[in-house]
């Protein structure tokens, strides 16, 4: 099982990783959006560093329901209250766990995803962090305990590396019709870093 420390080391490496990347996943949102993605990003998880340190070990849903206020407060633009709702689900399932099984993140993703669909009406094609959470979330619950974390990176990368071919039907890049194929879309970067740091963490 995986605790409560561990997802701790998780968020915190996430954030490192958001932080070196800020510059490149703003151009990413430059070619598309209006240039803000990782700026966005990088000043929610500044937050979610902050209450890391200051939240002991114990119950993950507890955890995850701080870090979804801190982003929800904090990120702002369309992806705020994206990955702030995510983690809310998260928190949702977590509740007063502390440690996890492999059905039960199996479990807490699959309500994110369904909450990000919830909130943000996109589907699978649409050029959204969509494209990285559906296919990741469902080989998850597909491969069960046979669950290879390397496999799971893999799928990150290649559906992150996807989008670039598709027409945006969400968000700002929505706007620029088929001149925004020929991009990733920076919000399925950001969530290929989350699920890229998650599996280094619990592999
Ligand atoms: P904004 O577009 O408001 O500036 P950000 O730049 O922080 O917000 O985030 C943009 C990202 O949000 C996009 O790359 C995309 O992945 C994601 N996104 C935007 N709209 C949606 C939506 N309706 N559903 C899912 N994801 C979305
Ligand atoms: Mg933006
Ligand atoms: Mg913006």
């Amino acid at each position: 099982d995986f605790t409560c420390g561990q997802i701790k080391s998780w968020l915190l490496n996430l954030s490192k990783l958001i932080q070196e990347k800020k510059e490149e996943l703003s151009l990413y949102d430059q070619a598309i959006g209006d240039g803000d993605h990782g700026i966005n990003l990088a000043r929610g998880f500044k937050e979610v560093e902050q209450l890391l340190k200051e939240t002991e070990d114990g119950d993950i849903g507890a955890l995850f329901q701080r870090v979804s206020l801190a982003l929800l407060s904090k990120v702002g633009g369309a992806s705020g209250p994206l990955y702030g709702t995510a983690f809310l689900k998260m928190a949702a399932v977590c509740k007063g766990k502390k440690a996890l099984s492999l059905q039960e993140w199996g479990l807490a993703l699959t309500e994110a995803l369904n909450g990000l669909k919830m909130r943000g009406k996109a589907e699978p094609g649409d050029k959204t962090m969509i494209d990285v959470w559906e296919p990741v979330v469902d080989y998850m619950v597909r491969a069960g305990q046979d669950l290879s974390w390397q496999k799971v990176k893999d799928i990150a990368v290649q559906s992150m590396e996807k989008t670039k071919e598709l027409q945006a039907r969400k968000g700002r890049a929505s706007f620029l019709g088929e001149r925004s194929i020929g991009h990733v879309d920076p919000g399925a970067v950001s969530s290929c870093y989350l699920f890229q740091t998650l599996a280094d963490q619990l592999q």
